[in-house]
């Protein structure tokens, strides 16, 4: 059985990801026959609490964390949210986080609205990025203060793919006595974690990004790390979020995790290939095309590229006829025109930031579709281009 849908070239797996047909398997039997409450105290309920179980170290399992310290949750957002406020409310005398200006928008969000939310006024530091989409270590540590109660920085970019030194902030931070989330939804599943060795507090997880359905998550929280629920409610998750668990989905994660543990190291090398393929394609059969992010510190899957003098969205429409599925940085689940928040912090012309599409490939890709994509998008820019009163020709 293939759950991948054969009419469309989907290369939009940051955005989200086709369920993986061992997962579908893995969550029947919690659809239909187990649906007993996973608290109860009968056999009936106790059964499908022990297959919680099993997920939580099939999670724990591929970020090299105990079973204890993973939470389920409804959604990354949620869990972003989740470590925030937790560590607000663990030092109510800290007032300041530290983050990027790249994050996604479950955390730059919160942090723009988190004075109301909590009524309390916060100082948020912004780190910068450069033209690659790479912090400076030097600005980070000079904004680290007495007063921060909290740093959350991304694993890896949802948009560019660029991955962040985690490693080595989580660990300045906590020399400093200053917890640590990192938001690793673009990166669980798509390069190893292990954080048995390193000093992060929270990390984020969201299932549909890793092959399992919407609408279930992780929050990792390490053993010992003050925390106060975000959902209050019931005993569930040993009282780290109320709530009755999202069983099939909960095991379906749990598969998906354990499926990417398995296949990671093999299935990135091949993924790697194909993206490398098209990337490299792209630029050299269509001029005034750019890669955007750091060309190695990236995703093994993603692909962010700049077509100058022609506009994101008309792209993605033209890719539409050919049922090629792409995504053109925030403009389109923004509702506006605006360029992405992430290609505008790392000073991306405004000609080109309009004009990029975020290609972001899966384990079920094939070389077959990369092939066809770079038959097509030639055509495409060339015709948009024809239309655009910006193109005189070949500007390289
Ligand atoms: N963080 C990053 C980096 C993401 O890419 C996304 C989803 O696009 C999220 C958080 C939100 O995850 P969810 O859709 O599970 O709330």
């Amino acid at each position: 059985m293939s759950q991948k849908n054969e009419e469309v070239v989907y290369l939009d797996n940051n955005a989200t990801t086709c369920v993986a047909p061992e997962v579908v398997e893995a969550m029947m039997p919690y659809l239909t026959q187990f649906y007993g409450n996973p608290s109860s105290m009968y056999n009936f309920g106790g059964q499908v609490g022990e297959s919680l179980k099993i997920a939580r170290k099939q999670v724990a399992d591929l970020i090299g964390a105990d079973p204890e310290e993973i939470t389920f949750t409804s959604c990354g957002t949620e869990s972003d949210s989740t470590a925030i406020l937790s560590a607000l409310q663990s030092f109510p005398e800290k007032r300041h986080i530290v983050t990027t200006r790249v994050e996604h928008p479950a955390v730059k969000n919160l942090c723009d609205t988190v004075d109301t939310l909590t009524g309390h006024k916060h100082r948020i530091t912004r780190l910068k990025v450069d033209a690659e989409g790479m912090l400076d270590l030097d600005e980070y540590k000079a904004a680290l203060g007495d007063d921060t109660a909290i740093v959350s920085v991304m694993w890896a970019n949802n948009e560019t793919g660029v991955i962040f030194p985690i490693e080595e902030m989580a660990r300045i931070a906590k020399e400093r006595g200053i917890l640590f989330h990192t938001d690793a939804v673009q990166a669980v599943g798509k390069v190893p974690i292990n954080l048995k060795d390193l000093d992060v507090d929270f990390l984020s997880i969201s299932g549909h990004k890793l092959h399992a359905p919407k609408g279930v998550g992780v929050l990792y929280v390490k053993r010992g790390t003050p925390y106060t629920p975000f959902l209050a409610g019931g005993h569930q998750e040993h009282g780290r979020r109320g709530g009755t668990e999202n069983v099939a989905s909960i095991v379906g994660l749990g598969k998906a995790c354990e499926l990417a543990a398995a296949k990671m190291e093999e299935e990135n090398t091949r993924v790697k290939a194909l993206r490398d393929k098209l990337e490299q394609g792209l630029l050299a059969s269509i001029p005034n095309s750019m890669l955007n992010g750091h060309k190695t510190e990236r995703l093994p899957n993603t692909a962010n590229v700049s077509f100058e003098y022609v506009e994101g969205e008309a792209i993605l429409l033209h890719m539409n006829r050919y049922k090629i599925c792409a995504s053109s940085g925030s403009a389109c689940t923004s509702g506006s025109l605006e360029p992405s928040h992430v290609l505008r912090a790392m000073g991306v012309p405004f000609t080109a930031a309009h004009g990029s599409i975020r290609f972001s490939l899966s384990v079920y890709n094939t070389e077959a579709e990369v092939d066809f994509v770079l038959e097509k998008m030639p055509e495409i820019i060339e015709s948009l281009r024809k239309m655009s009163p910006f193109w005189k020709g070949d500007q390289t």
